[in-house]
């Protein structure tokens, strides 16, 4: 991020950015323990404030994330992030701009196995200015790195320890002159980007790897599947993809939530030919997002503040 954020909600309140610390011993420093979501708060110019997305979808799979990771947290999570959210955004600096916000439970204290009165988990919500993402397309790699499999870390959990797995496809993919990974499972097939679900267009169908492929459970990825039903009148197919099949594609995007949609134009140096498709969902999904569309659903977009 290019600048540093004045400020952070931090344990129930505003607090100025660089008093928000842990110990360098904390086992969220340590071993990456802690979990968090990444939201999309699109600034409305017509209404003067912030439609923030899904909101109620990413809180719940926070509280889902922490569940099957150990982190210990109660029933008010949900509620205490959400204010957290209202009270970043009502202070914010930088009205005007779209905004990500990054709600994350940590483990500050305790022992490592430790049960959950043993462990002391902390709070915080860091918002950042978030650019909009451009309509260019973008290069891929199929990294010699493999998801980690749900057999060895619940691949529902967005926990910072998988990520540092992540990281090490994201590096592959730079040091390539790529743009971005694409992960294949244990098992040989596509699982996902660091950061997105992978959608391919082959003979004319929309298709997408089941989530039992080992992939987180993309909100954007759901929003796509919605939009294909809703606006395009077809499903999209969820079945396995190897390497071969998105090399052969007429199309392949990515969906995530600061990804948005975005169209991959080659994978391993092979040119991909088309992007229509996915051109269609970018437009459909951020005119929603922007507010010129409907709302996906009721719970789409939560207006704040
Ligand atoms: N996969 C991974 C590993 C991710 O980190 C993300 C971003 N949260 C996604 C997929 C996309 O998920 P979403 O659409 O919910 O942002």
């Amino acid at each position: 991020y290019e600048t540093e954020p004045q400020s952070i909600w931090w344990n129930g309140a505003i607090t100025d950015w660089g008093r928000a610390r842990v110990h360098v011993a904390s086992e969220t420093a340590l071993r990456g323990l802690n979990v968090f979501e990444g939201i999309r708060a699109y600034w409305r110019p017509d209404e003067q404030r912030w439609a923030v997305i899904e909101l109620a979808a990413h809180l719940q799979r926070l509280t889902e994330s922490a569940r099957l990771m150990n982190i210990p947290v109660d029933s008010g999570l949900v509620e205490r992030m959400a204010g957290g959210i209202v009270a970043l955004l009502a202070g914010s600096a930088v009205r005007g701009a779209d905004l990500y916000l990054r709600p994350t439970v940590y483990v500050n204290a305790g022992r490592y196995s430790g049960s959950a009165d043993e462990t002391e988990a902390g709070e915080f919500v860091a918002c950042h200015s978030a650019d909009p993402t451009t309509a260019e397309s973008i290069r891929c790699i199929v990294s010699s790195w493999r998801r980690i499999p749900d057999e060895a870390m619940p691949t529902r959990a967005k926990t910072g320890a998988a990520y540092t797995a992540f990281r090490n496809a994201r590096i592959e993919a730079i040091q390539a002159d790529a743009d971005e990974a694409i992960l294949l499972s244990t098992r040989g097939v596509v699982a996902e980007t660091p950061g997105a679900a992978v959608f391919a267009v082959i003979e004319g169908q929309l298709t997408t790897p089941p989530l039992s492929d080992g992939l987180l459970a993309g909100i954007t990825r759901a929003a796509v599947m919605r939009i294909a039903e809703r606006e395009l009148g077809g499903p999209v197919v969820e079945r396995s993809l190897t390497a071969d099949d998105l090399a052969g594609a007429d199309e392949v995007f990515l969906a995530g939530t600061l990804d948005e949609i975005k169209v991959v134009n080659c994978i391993d140096g092979r040119r991909i030919p088309d992007c229509s498709v996915g051109e269609k969902f970018r437009g459909l999904y951020l005119a929603m997002c922007r507010g010129i569309a409907e709302p996906l659903h009721d719970e789409f977009e939560v207006m704040m503040p």
